[in-house]
């Protein structure tokens, strides 16, 4: 039951039905708005291409990458949906933004500038997604104080955009930067205020981009005036709660829905040993076991994302169903846990490091508490050169 016949040994799973409910769950609180898949690194550690796969067929509207190279794989991989890089866009990398269809986000002069020299033909009347151009998202700073612009500098900027022919100011967005770590609204009140501010001026100049979006999944959950016509879900999409405060008021105003975490992260035990009560275990000698022990050497290790730092001596894993805990240091390729309490384990057993096995979970969050960081950092982490498997 335990043992598991694959290729690789150590593997991400990505449990399609998992992400297929979430988006489901989205779909049906957006009331009409479309869903963005926020896609950047690497999904979130659960796979980019396999995870926008899924949630293509699901039928979201849109994919969120981080950079033009994550919105190039995801069209070498045949997906057809519009795609917003939400991060920096290099000047360089416009040529290949337009070429392809990947919309950006505006918010430096320099950017214009670069545009301009490209030199794009003109796209009439009727300009369609067929002809080339440069798809621009205006991003506003409204207090997250990252990227954005916002009151004259942005009307001067959507006006020289304006002027530059293949350009179409397609959308305007902002992001929260107080959603997740708190229970008041306040401070998401005062910005979506601002963004509405920035969004009169721009009509005042004749420019009423036809996507506007704001929502993260914190917001999307709680909030449905940030909704516009468009919601950029990340985290939640992947059935982790972006923390504990949105679960809280998701609970508070009745507006919980079911999440179910879509990734198992997954190893073999390399070998078993037993070993005398008082004997040392890996580098540094920094933990003896406290009886005598049964210890199984895993491989995996900080190389993979399994954080040495936080996890030595003090992980969890889970063997046949059962916590076990991580003895002495994590190594770059391998770790070593104590097994003495699991009968009948044997080598090529099954070891979930992240995810559910019989009746336990070891969860994102129980990780990130441990290692002092938040569930994304710890899915994110894993390293992008492990399999994804989709299951
Ligand atoms: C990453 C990101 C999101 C998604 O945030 P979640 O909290 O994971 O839903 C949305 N918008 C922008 C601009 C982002 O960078």
């Amino acid at each position: 039951m335990y043992s598991m016949q694959n290729q690789h040994k150590t593997r991400v799973e990505l449990s399609a039905d998992a992400l297929g409910h979430n988006i489901d769950a989205f779909n049906s609180i957006l009331s009409g708005a479309k869903m963005m898949a926020v896609v950047k690194s690497n999904a979130y550690g659960h796979g980019l291409v396999e995870t926008a796969k899924i949630a293509e067929k699901k039928g979201v509207a849109w994919f969120g990458v981080d950079n033009v190279d994550e919105g190039l794989a995801l069209r070498r991989s045949g997906i057809k949906k519009p795609i917003l890089i939400l991060g920096y866009t290099l000047n360089s990398r416009l040529r290949d933004c337009v070429d392809n269809g990947l919309s950006f986000m505006a918010y430096n002069k320099e950017t214009v500038k670069a545009l301009g020299a490209l030199k794009l033909k003109p796209l009439g009347a009727h300009p369609s997604k067929d002809k080339k151009a440069a798809y621009v998202h205006l991003k506003i700073e409204t207090g997250t104080t990252r990227q954005g612009t916002a009151g004259k500098e942005l009307v001067d900027l959507a006006k020289s955009l304006q002027k530059i022919s293949g350009v179409i100011i397609e959308g305007a967005s902002t992001h929260y930067a107080n959603i997740e770590d708190t229970t008041d609204s306040s401070y998401a009140e005062l910005q979506l205020q601002r963004f509405q501010e920035n969004l009169e001026n721009l009509k005042k100049i004749g420019i009423d981009p036809p996507w506007k979006h704001t929502a993260c999944s914190a917001a999307a959950i709680l909030y449905p005036e940030t909704y516009f016509n468009l919601a950029r879900v990340g985290i939640a999409m992947y059935g982790l709660w972006p923390s504990k405060e949105t679960q809280a008021v998701a609970k508070r105003e009745k507006r919980l829905i079911e999440l179910r975490p879509a990734l198992t992260w997954k190893t073999v035990i390399a070998q078993i040993k037993s070993v005398k009560k008082n004997t040392p275990v890996s580098y540094g000698l920094t933990e003896k076991v406290t009886r005598n022990a049964k210890l199984a050497v895993l491989p995996v290790g900080y190389w993979d994302g399994y954080d040495r730092r936080g996890l030595s001596q003090v992980g969890q894993v889970l063997v046949h169903g059962r916590r076990c805990k991580v003895v002495g240091r994590i190594c770059m390729n391998m770790c070593v846990i104590d097994v003495t309490d699991v009968p009948r384990v044997k080598v090529e057993d099954e070891v979930v490091l992240l995810g559910k096995q019989g009746k336990e979970c070891i969860s994102a969050e129980d990780v990130a508490a441990k290692i002092g960081t938040i569930n994304y950092e710890v899915v994110t982490r894993i390293n992008p050169l492990l399999p994804r498997i989709v299951i």
